[in-house]
């Protein structure tokens, strides 16, 4: 296992030599790391053997740097450089191409699975804690990995792709590995097409909040409901929330849209009855953000809606990247009257453990169970245990999805008093939840069959 230094010695302090050498670590640097592959390549140009070129990333390297001082940080970089090199393959060679950034070759490495190994090993090399004297420090590395040839013959391309690669893991979070592809390179285009297109949106207002209606299960009568963003862009099409609020987490522009949408809902839902709550989903990186309760209250006021009328939906996932600020966030919105649900439970890593740690309000039961609640026992007995619990610990629930009549039936044999889904309404525009609260107050509902028929005269 040693490095190939077949042409310079790092240690050398000839002109060639300190031209090709990063100072710091000894590692060679990105113009060494060019002659490499460009060698490589051109020796292989009629029979090319394949090799690999990666890149490694030092995640939330900056807050070391200002935490600990430039010193410490130079510290864990030659640190990091001497575990890279410790543990390349036979005829690897690592450089080090920029301040938190190192690329690798690694011969006769030519498919996926053998990057991934190899990905894998390096990122838990870099995850020990490194010795910084007085203080251990942890952390992670990102990974982009291109094979050559088929992510790109010359250097230049090799490079990019695993870049691509690397952007990727990056957007992943931390400690990701992600192999260059041709689908890898559309998504990501795709993703920055989306992205252009909805930060022009956001601009241009075009980005719309529709209102799905939450129900009593025994009358149908309209609780309130969940505020569901809505995009059509004119080369796209419509583009679901599901691809484009994650995107927006992602490429960090989620709260200016969330304020966009709650402004929007809040704006509708204050001219609703005031016995309507509006439930409105936060996204996760709002939920590690210790500034959220402050945000929402602000822009709730300056629209004038009751906070006491504001249920925000959140899911475990989201929670669980930082649960100490997430618990801190709930308890402050608690603290201006706002409460909290738990969407989608019973999928993810849901722990019951976790509806005592956090005070929540209300729990969703995920679309899922529903969808299965008349075909599939254990779906049943899911829902079941979800509502014994949640009673025991007086959580209000509320299930989603609900499709057929058939399905509400069953909840509420089960004892299950509030639901959401198509059967009762699919998602409206403003002016949409208007007409349905109209109809209702119009026709005083006796059941919950009548509300869903009358809501279809709307649909
Ligand atoms: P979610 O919070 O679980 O929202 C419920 C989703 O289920 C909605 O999809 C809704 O249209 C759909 N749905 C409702 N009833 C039924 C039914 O009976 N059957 C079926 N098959 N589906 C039903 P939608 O609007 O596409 O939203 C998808 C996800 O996007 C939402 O899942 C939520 O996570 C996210 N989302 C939507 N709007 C926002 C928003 O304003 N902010 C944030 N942060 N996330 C949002
Ligand atoms: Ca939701
Ligand atoms: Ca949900």
């Amino acid at each position: 296992m040693t490095q190939d230094d077949d042409a310079i010695d790092p240690i050398s302090h000839t002109p060639q030599a300190v031209a090709y050498t990063d100072p710091l670590t000894g590692l060679g640097n990105r113009r060494r790391l060019m002659d490499k592959i460009r060698k490589l390549a051109s020796e292989r140009a009629d029979d090319p053997a394949p090799f690999t070129i990666g890149i490694a990333n030092i995640d939330g390297f900056k807050p070391i740097n200002d935490l600990f001082g430039h010193a410490a940080g130079d510290e864990i970089l030659c640190q990091v450089a001497h575990r890279l090199r410790a543990c390349l393959p036979d005829g690897g060679f690592v450089a080090r191409i920029e301040s938190d950034e190192f690329a690798f070759i690694l011969p006769l490495v030519f498919e996926k699975k053998g990057a991934e190994k190899i990905g894998r090993m390096f990122k838990d090399v870099l995850s020990a804690p490194y010795d910084l004297g007085d203080r251990n420090v942890r952390l992670s590395a990102s990974f982009g990995f291109a094979v050559y040839p088929f992510a790109g013959e010359q250097f230049a391309e090799l490079l990019k792709s695993a870049d691509t690669a690397l952007y990727r893991s990056k957007r992943r979070g931390r400690g990701q590995i992600t192999i260059y592809s041709e689908e890898i390179a559309e998504e990501i285009r795709r993703g920055t097409q989306i992205e252009q297109a909805l930060r022009r949106a956001i601009i241009a207002d075009e980005v719309a909040c529709h209102f799905q209606p939450i129900v009593n299960l025994a009358d149908g009568a309209i609780q309130g409901f969940e505020a569901l963003a809505r995009w059509t862009d004119r080369e796209l099409g419509v583009v679901s929330p599901s691809v484009f609020i994650p995107l927006a987490e992602e490429r960090g522009f989620i709260d200016s849209l969330t304020e966009t949408l709650l402004k929007k809902a809040a704006e509708t839902a204050r001219h609703w009855p005031s016995n309507l709550f509006l439930s409105f989903n936060l996204s996760s990186a709002q939920l590690i953000d210790p500034a959220t309760a402050f945000n929402v209250l602000a822009v709730i006021n300056r629209v004038g809606f009751d906070p006491r009328r504001l249920e925000l939906e959140i899911t475990e996932t989201a929670m669980m990247s930082d649960p100490e600020v997430a618990a801190k966030v709930i308890n402050e919105l608690h603290a201006v009257g706002i409460r909290v649900s738990l969407d989608d439970f019973g999928t993810g890593q849901s722990s019951l453990g976790r509806l005592r740690d956090f005070a929540f309000n209300k729990v969703k039961i995920d679309r899922s169970f529903v969808n299965e609640i008349t075909v599939d026992k254990s779906a049943e007995h899911i829902v079941r245990a979800i509502l014994t619990m949640c009673e025991g610990l007086n959580l209000k629930v509320i299930a989603e999805g609900i499709e057929t009549e058939e399905q509400a039936e069953k909840l509420r044999a089960l004892g299950c008093k509030t639901g959401q889904g198509w059967l009762y309404g699919k998602a409206v525009d403003a002016p949409g939840s208007f007409s349905l609260i109209e109809v209702q107050q119009a026709a005083g509902l006796q059941d919950s069959k009548s509300a869903s028929k009358l809501y279809g005269v709307i649909r």
